[in-house]
């Protein structure tokens, strides 16, 4: 039996912290990868996109405590890959800025592994970038250097410093002294402008402003903590006119998210869009069932109803599995018409091939139930296909009408209690303005039920709630819960918008 061929090592720069700010080709490495090797400073997010078999090994990292060393992590890479697996080592930023990405490369190198090196963008461009600062700016900045605050183990930063218009300092806080007297001691104004940077380009991201006379003094008293970068030079002062991240207008908010994961990542990301640190803390998770026999009954004559109608994307979803196990397709719906509730709803249809014929303007089950009757629902048969423990009002008010109704679950929702903790230590800690959004009724019972429906009322005063329409608005107040605001047309777009308002 021959060995297997030496796995390659891929360097990969995972950016300074926002996800979205992984390049492509790291993306695809990491995909594809048998392990990861990460640093602190690697979020969750990005280690997601790995496959869910992979190895992940953190070997942390930071300038006093290392989770392994240099040498320890350089064996690593060698010895996973002598064993014929795609090693990412995933690193913060870029891999050969101050990331020791060098030392790495060379030693793979010395043992013929082979390597790749996919550069990242570097928190020393993209962190000023993301509090407003440009490093180069014409007629006011024509040069940057990257200078470390770190050298040979010790908080200090190499004893000459270039002569840049712009100078930005990695590993710097704790010799924040040394380099503002250093900077002082060759000539530099005291008025020279400074910013520190802390956790740039997340949500945690924290900014100070200062001058070479005030800095230290403003750092104490802020309380900024390391890792964070130092900018010297005038492009500081563009911040004023420039800051964007940080100003838009849910940041330094944290909203909770109870939807089911599959279902959140719409809201999720409009709420990041606009600025938020969003916790999600899915309370129902969506589980097949043991007994599909009704909907498969009903799939059997499908083409015989005359009106189908969805009232989730989740029930789309499994509609959709329970055809392909038929081997059926979208054409046996044949002449029915299709029902939507919700946005959601009707575009997981439109995804597969459908264009729903009325997708009702309010979800409230009366008012859907109104105009499917307008639409002459009233005389004919008609499937509703949702989750088990879903609500009667529907079926009931169109059978009083005279149709004929089947219901078919075809998903149950479960309780989830894996993210409470998190959600209570957010609500308790409160950093900043702290928001949970009840995107259904069910998600206002299974957080209740999830953190305790008497511990979170006995901390009403530290949170708000925001509703996604008013019966999970009146489920809410039912509940104990007086919601702070209710989006104006039930659905995500127009939470979003209330939350900016509010
Ligand atoms: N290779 C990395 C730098 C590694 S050195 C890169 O290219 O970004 C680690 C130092 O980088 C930290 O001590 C801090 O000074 C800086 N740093 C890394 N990520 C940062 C971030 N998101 N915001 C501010 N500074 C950051």
């Amino acid at each position: 039996m021959s060995a297997a061929p030496n796995g390659t090592v891929y360097l990969v720069g995972a950016g300074p912290g926002d996800p979205g700010l992984l390049t492509r080709r790291g993306a695809q490495v990491l995909a594809l990868a048998d392990v990861v090797v990460y640093d602190r400073l690697i979020g969750s997010e990005l280690l997601d996109l790995a496959r869910a078999d992979a190895e992940k090994i953190y070997v942390g990292k930071e300038a006093s405590r290392h989770a392994m060393t240099q040498d320890e992590i350089n064996a690593l890479l060698v010895e996973q890959a002598l064993e014929g697996k795609s090693v990412c080592r995933l690193k913060g930023g870029d891999p050969f800025v101050f990331g020791r990405g060098g030392e790495e490369a060379l030693f793979c190198r010395a043992h013929h592994i082979p390597f790749e090196i996919v550069p990242g963008i570097s928190s020393s461009i993209a962190a000023p970038a993301y509090a407003g600062i440009p490093v180069t700016h014409r007629e006011i900045a024509t040069s940057f250097a990257v200078v470390t605050g770190h050298t040979k183990d010790d908080d200090a930063p190499p004893s000459e410093l270039p002569r840049a218009a712009t100078l930005v300092f990695l590993m710097g806080v704790r010799a924040l002294p040394k380099i503002v007297a250093q900077l002082l001691a060759r000539g530099e104004a005291p008025s020279t402008s400074v910013a520190l940077v802390r956790w740039g380009t997340t949500a945690q991201q924290q900014t100070v402003v200062g001058t070479l006379e005030t800095i230290e003094a403003e750092v104490e008293r802020s309380g900024l903590k390391p890792p964070a970068l130092i900018v010297v030079g005038e492009v500081v002062g563009l911040r004023d006119k420039l800051r964007w991240f940080d100003a838009r207008p849910l940041w330094g908010q944290t909203v909770i998210v109870t939807r089911a994961r599959e279902q959140a990542s719409g809201l999720a990301e409009g709420l990041r869009a606009q600025g938020a640190r969003v916790l999600q803390c899915p309370t129902i998770q969506v589980q097949p069932l043991q007994d599909y026999s009704v909907v498969d009954a009903a799939i059997g004559e499908l083409s015989g109803f005359d009106w189908v109608v969805f009232t989730s994307s989740n029930g789309v979803a499994a509609f959709w599995k329970r055809l392909k196990y038929l081997s059926l397709d979208a054409r046996a719906f044949g002449l029915a018409r299709v029902a939507a509730i919700g946005p959601a709803t009707a575009s997981a249809l439109e995804e597969r091939g459908i264009r729903a014929d009325f997708v009702p303007e309010s979800s409230i089950s009366e008012s859907v139930a109104e105009g499917l009757l307008e639409r002459g629902a009233g005389k004919g048969n008609l499937l509703i296909v949702r989750a088990l423990e879903g609500r009667e009002v529907l079926s009931e008010r169109l059978q009083a009408a005279g149709a004929q109704v089947v219901v078919a679950p075809c998903y149950a929702t479960v309780p989830d209690n894996s993210n409470a903790e998190q959600a209570r230590a957010a609500i308790e800690e409160g950093e900043g303005e702290v928001w949970i959004t009840f995107t259904s009724s069910s998600t206002v019972r299974f957080f209740l039920d999830a953190l305790g429906g008497d511990w979170v009322r006995s901390r009403r005063s530290k949170f708000k709630i925001a509703c996604i329409g008013p019966i999970t608005a009146q489920t809410s107040r039912e509940n104990g819960l007086e919601p702070d605001a209710v989006a104006a047309q039930a659905g995500v777009e127009s939470l979003l918008q209330v939350l900016v308002e509010a």
